[in-house]
This record gives C-alpha cells, sequence and structure tokens, in this order.
C-alpha cells in the first residue's frame, strides 16, 4: 500500500535527506534485519516509486567548504530553465509510472536563489496535482543566509530544510569557512535554531572527514540534546578537494571516532529510527540493490538545464530539459557514472550486508580502484560499524517498546 503516510516516513525508512540521493526502500518492518542478524533477504529491491531530482539552482556560494564538489562559477538557473527542468522530471516520472517526486533545492547556496525555489516549488506542486503525483521538496543549506522569513515561506509551501553542520565551534569551521576564512558555525547554528523557533525542524546532515573525526561525539550529542535527525556521512574525495590530504579517513581513526558516538547515542536513543542515518550511505531498514538511486532513479539538473547521473558527476551530463524521455537517456547511457547492483560487484556479493550496504557510492570506487563495480574503499569501517548499528537500533526499539 502506498500513500503520504509511506513518503513522511520514507526518511526513516530509507532515504535519507544529505546531499547525496541515497538508496530508498520500501516499506518495510524496522526490524527487518534485527531479527537476525545473519539474515539475508530474498527479496532486495530499489526504490520502485520514487524519482529524484536534483536543482541547482546556482553554482555561487558565500562558504568555501574544503570539501565542496561545484566550481562556485557566477551560473545560476533561469525561471524558465527551471520550470522545463521540473517539466522534464514530471514527464519522467508519469512515462516510467513513478507515484512520488522528490526535489532538491541545491547549488551552491539555494538561500541565494530562495524566491527561484519558492515559485519552482509551486509550479511543482500544481503538476504534481495534475498527475497524481505525491511531491516532496527540500532545500539543503549552508544555513548562513537564512531568515524568519524565509523559515515561514518554506512551512507555507510545504518545504523541508537540510543544513550542515560538521563540528561545534573549530571542528566545524575548520572545513566550513567563509570566502574570507572566517569560520561559519555561529551562523549555522543561529539558523537552526531560528528554523526550530519557527517551527521548522531542519535535517542536519554531519559530513565526517579525518579532520574532524574527533569531534565527532560533541556535535552528535549536540543534535541529540536538541531532538534534531541528522545523518552522519563520510567525506567523498574528488579532484577539486584532493589537495587537503588530511580531510581523507584513516580506518582506525575512523572506527573509534563512529563508536565513540554511537557509544553516546546509546545514552540518548531518539525517537527516531536510526537505521538510515548512522553509517554512510547505508540502509538498514530494507534490502535494496543500490547504494544510491544515481543512472536509476535520480535526475540532476546543473544551471543550464543539463541533466547528469549524480550531482557529483556533473562535469559529464548526458542529456538535458529538453529531451523528451530524460530518465531514460540516462538510464540507457554508457557515459560517465555507472551503478551496477551489488550482486554484480565481485567482492561484495557474498557479503551479509550487502543488501544493506550496496557496495558503496559507484563514483567513490571509481576513484579508488578505477571500477565502478569495485567495493567502497570504506568497505573496511562498514563491516565494523553495521552491526553496531543494528545493535543500536535494537535498543532504541526495546527502549520505546517500554
Ligand atoms: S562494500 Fe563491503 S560491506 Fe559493503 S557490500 Fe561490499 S563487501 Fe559488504
Ligand atoms: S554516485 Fe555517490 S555521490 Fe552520487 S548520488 Fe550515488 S552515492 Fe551519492
Amino acid at each position: 500500500m502506498f500513500n503520504q503516510n509511506l513518503l513522511n516516513n520514507h526518511t526513516a525508512m530509507g532515504q535519507c535527506d544529505c546531499d547525496c540521493d541515497c538508496a530508498c526502500a520500501i516499506a518495510l518492518p524496522n526490524d527487518w534485519f534485527i531479527a537476525s542478524e545473519e539474515a539475508v533477504p530474498s527479496i532486495p529491491v530499489d526504490c520502485p516509486f520514487l524519482l529524484a531530482a536534483w536543482l541547482h539552482l546556482t553554482d555561487r556560494c558565500n562558504l568555501r567548504c574544503d570539501y565542496c564538489y561545484t566550481a562556485h562559477t557566477a551560473a545560476d538557473m533561469s525561471l524558465p530553465l527551471g520550470r522545463a527542468a521540473i517539466d522534464a522530471t514530471f514527464r519522467s516520472a508519469v512515462t516510467h509510472s513513478y507515484r512520488a517526486v522528490k526535489l532538491k533545492y541545491a547549488g551552491g547556496e539555494p538561500l541565494l536563489r530562495f524566491p527561484l525555489a519558492l515559485e519552482l516549488h509551486r509550479y511543482a506542486q500544481t503538476l504534481a496535482e495534475k498527475h497524481g503525483i505525491i511531491l516532496d521538496g527540500i532545500v539543503l543549506s549552508n544555513g548562513t543566509l537564512l531568515t524568519a522569513e524565509m523559515v515561514e515561506q518554506m512551512q507555507t509551501t510545504g518545504l523541508r530544510l537540510m543544513i550542515s553542520l560538521d563540528g561545534i565551534g573549530a571542528t566545524h569551521d575548520c572545513q566550513r569557512r567563509y570566502a574570507d576564512g572566517r569560520g561559519s558555525f555561529a551562523e549555522v547554528v543561529r539558523a537552526i535554531e531560528m528554523a526550530q523557533v519557527g517551527g521548522l525542524t531542519p535535517n542536519i546532515s554531519i559530513t565526517i572527514s579525518g579532520r574532524s573525526i574527533e569531534g565527532l561525539p560533541e556535535v552528535v550529542a549536540w543534535v541529540l540534546d536538541r531532538d534534531l535527525p541528522f545523518s552522519l556521512n563520510f567525506y567523498r574525495e574528488y579532484s577539486c578537494a584532493a589537495c587537503h590530504t588530511d580531510l581523507s579517513l584513516e580506518n582506525e581513526r575512523m572506527i573509534a571516532g563512529m563508536l565513540s558516538a554511537y557509544k553516546l547515542i546509546e545514552g540518548n536513543l531518539p525517537h527516531r529510527s536510526l537505521l538510515a542515518s548512522l553509517a554512510d550511505r547505508a540502509n538498514l531498514a530494507a534490502p535494496h540493490l543500490r547504494t544510491c538511486s544515481a543512472g536509476q532513479s535520480y535526475l540532476v539538473f546543473d544551471t543550464q538545464g543539463r541533466i547528469s547521473k549524480c550531482q557529483m558527476d556533473m562535469a559529464y551530463p548526458v542529456t538535458d530539459c529538453h529531451d523528451p524521455d530524460p530518465l531514460g537517456t540516462l538510464r540507457s547511457s554508457t557515459l560517465g557514472l555507472q551503478s551496477p547492483t551489488v550482486d554484480e560487484k565481485e567482492e561484495c556479493r557474498e557479503c551479509q550486508w550487502r543488501y544493506a550496504c550496496g557496495g558503496g557510492c559507484p563514483l567513490q570506487a571509481h576513484r579508488a580502484t578505477g571500477r565502478y563495480d569495485g567495493k567502497s574503499p570504506y568497505c573496511a569501517i562498514y563491516k565494523v560499524l553495521y552491526p553496531e548499528v543494528v545493535r543500536l537500533e535494537k535498543l532504541r526499539l526495546l527502549k520505546y517498546a517500554e
């Protein structure tokens, strides 16, 4: 059965709202993996009903985060191109029988184009109504430009908000700075508090790098204290950030930092499911064949209306918003990113965690191994963390069952 409630539960069930399009999953009981840690599901599926689209409203940003993958040119998306991108998304959804569309208003910093985000989302609402498709929309922001008026308008328009916060104080500031080198922590906290006061609960995206890992427990405690939904995402290397070698994750430090953060979570278990938010791209809530929907159920529009398979692969557009069947073209494209199923990954196909993990980000695997079907370079970290995530979720369910 599919309904709005299912979509509302979708984040908890499987799709995180980080800047990446993670594997989504059909609704299955939260104890799917808990019954037996050895359990391997018989019917893993990719998300059959949700088409996601990334709208790169601008390439401009007021921050210069060390791991950012955008070039920060002066390029903006125009209103006509934005509408054409929304048209292309709904055209694809109708052609391929999707029942829900999720729009991510992104950049660059999308709050620099906030009126455009509002206008496009209102337009998307008219198309969703016309085609009987469920619509979800989220603004992926650094938070620094948020105002109380924006919070109110987001609520009126039905938009959700995700804000990036990588640590407390200097830990955040060491990798998320303004162009003039100042840290952005104070403004980000102000934005989170402003959104909460205005009744809009932001999702917090925490990107973990070799530079920030020791500060992870502190920021996790901070979000738990405020009862904020959050996701823990690992830094992914790409060419623009390669010069920052200290961002790279070293297995032992990473595992130690993650387990310290998990210890804190164990002492303050939240109401929300933890299965899709505690171990990078993994989703232990339901079996799936791929880590993300790139190349399958995901359209990434750049400021000029060109369409790529992933926001980190925008240098290789495969079609544009005027294509009669953009999703069909994207799926059949052999250009750039390929996304094999985890069963097609030789090093993963015997792994007990394969349908929770999917083998990791294919772009990252390609960067590390030269192959899209290589296993994640974070595999050794994942294999330590996954049983711990299951254990935490078990404790959480027991706590709230009482
Ligand atoms: S990357 Fe590692 S943990 Fe993930 S499915 Fe492959 S072998 Fe298993
Ligand atoms: S290919 Fe990697 S970066 Fe792109 S959406 Fe998938 S997991 Fe995210």
